[in-house]
């Protein structure tokens, strides 16, 4: 197939509208891919700035950094993104200007650092589109979030012989938490397989639905295929059956518009560090009514209402989950990462992502001996993409394609054993994508696989 890089570059490049100017209606641009003319839109920003990929890489001060001597071309975000300088001084202006304690000082600069606290709660609330503030629960990350509700509405509502739904493309957080549950309770546990190109088989999920499972649990977006599972079916088909469902968001609530009341979902889990924010800080989302019905999973310090020597009572949401000392710079962080996904428009992100991923699809066959894991089409899947090459170890061709060209990509079972034994597999090797991702860093990798065949062909 034909690709002409160059016009994918620009429209990739165009596809966040920055710049002094603004526009008021959308571009197209026609791209040759094979013999298929693929339109691209351009859209300006959703804060009304035209904006180039080229521009936002200024935004993200180690995008300019060497590594090896080579510009370090990061493929690795689906691990952990990096941060925009905005997130960098959020964080340090609340050290160097407001920094206290929160929820506990009556003086100004508790008060400031509690109300810059719960303004970024607001913010994550309104960006998946969360009714209330208090449904968003600050955790440390996706795995504490899924834990929580393991140990909390799982103690509570999951029973001997009661079932739970997974699938064999989890994450080990969305796994081992239901595993431990079960050890704990003797329920079941039963997982939706998948078809030869990593989509799930709803066949299969109708079937085990069939069963009135009291659980389903499955990841939006697989961290290794990239399959973007159709969540808001599943959690419908699931609802119908009598199911409560959680949903791990660590991979899409980064890359897809999330609107948690279209979805219908009960739980949403995700991460600060894999949309732009710091480590140290997620989110679980939960419905008001199962969030109020659930004990508390962590306990002491704000948790509490009243406290006697044998007993206590707990305090509302979203403070019944979040006992200790909070992350108050993470949190905060987390918020200036939304109002900077918020106007670039999460619509945008994707298209960008799709355009990227597609390109990257398109390019890397030409690389001989190359096996691509999952859906074939980039309008099925996220910006991730699972290979191995011929038989050289992934560990290998990460430790190449760092050392020869300063390529960051990730190699290993990506936390997903289970899904690496059905494809009989100890490891791949995997490239991601996010907003600062140029074509040309595609061409880099693509250039640093070529490499690692002569190398390993010497
Ligand atoms: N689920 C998925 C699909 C993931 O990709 C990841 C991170 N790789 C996690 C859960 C766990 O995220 P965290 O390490 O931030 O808890």
């Amino acid at each position: 197939m034909r690709v002409k890089r160059r016009a994918i570059s620009e429209a990739c490049g165009a596809l966040f509208n920055t710049s002094a100017r603004t526009r008021k209606s959308p571009l197209s641009m026609e791209i040759l891919i094979g013999n298929n003319m693929v339109t691209y839109d351009t859209f300006t920003g959703a804060d009304q700035k035209v904006r180039t990929i080229a521009d936002i890489r200024k935004d993200f001060p180690i995008l300019s950094r060497q590594v090896h001597g080579k510009p370090l071309v990061y493929l690795d975000s689906a691990a952990s993104s990096q941060k925009p300088q905005a997130v960098l001084d959020t964080m340090s202006t609340y050290y160097q200007t407001y920094h206290a304690n929160v929820h506990r000082g009556v003086y100004a600069l508790s008060e400031e650092a509690t109300a810059a606290m719960e303004k970024a709660r607001i913010k994550v609330a309104r960006f998946i589109n969360a009714h209330k503030g208090k449904q968003i629960i600050f955790t440390r990350n996706t795995t504490e979030s899924i834990n929580l509700v393991a140990y909390s509405w799982g103690g509570a509502n999951i029973h001997a012989g009661d079932l739970i739904v997974l699938t064999i493309m989890e994450h080990h957080s969305n796994l081992i938490p239901w595993q431990l549950l079960a050890q704990r309770t003797g329920a079941r546990l039963e997982f939706i397989p998948i078809t030869e190109d990593g989509f799930l088989r709803l066949d299969a999920y109708e079937q085990l639905l069939q069963q009135q499972p009291k659980l389903v649990a499955f990841t939006h977006m697989s961290n290794v295929l990239g399959t973007i599972n159709p969540a808001k079916q599943m959690i419908a088909q699931a609802h119908a059956a009598g199911a409560t469902v959680l949903v791990d968001g660590a991979q899409s609530v980064p890359h897809l518009p999330i609107d948690v009341q279209e979805l219908d979902v009960d739980f949403l889990c995700f991460s600060g560090h894999k949309m732009l924010g710091p480590t140290g800080i997620g989110v679980l989302y939960g419905k008001r009514e199962l969030l109020e019905a659930m004990p508390p999973f962590l306990g002491g310090s704000i948790m509490i209402r009243k406290v006697g020597l044998r007993e206590s009572t707990w305090n509302d949401l979203p403070e019944k989950f979040e006992p200790g000392t909070a992350s108050i710079a993470e949190s905060i962080g987390l918020g200036a990462a939304v109002d900077y996904l918020s106007a670039l428009g999460m619509e945008n992100v994707l298209r960008h992502e799709q355009a990227i991923t597609d390109y990257a699809l398109q390019q890397l066959q030409s690389v001989p001996e190359l096996t691509i894991y999952g859906p074939r089409s980039a309008d099925k899947r996220g910006g991730v993409i699972s290979f191995t090459l011929g038989d050289i170890h992934p560990h290998d061709l990460a430790s190449i394609l760092d050392q020869e060209l300063g390529v960051a990509i990730r190699a290993g079972h990506h936390c997903a054993q289970p899904l690496m034994e059905h494809f009989d597999l100890a490891a791949t090797a995997r490239a991601s994508f996010y907003v600062y991702t140029l074509p040309e860093e595609i061409d880099v990798l693509v250039q640093g696989l070529h490499k690692a065949l002569e190398i390993f062909s010497l």
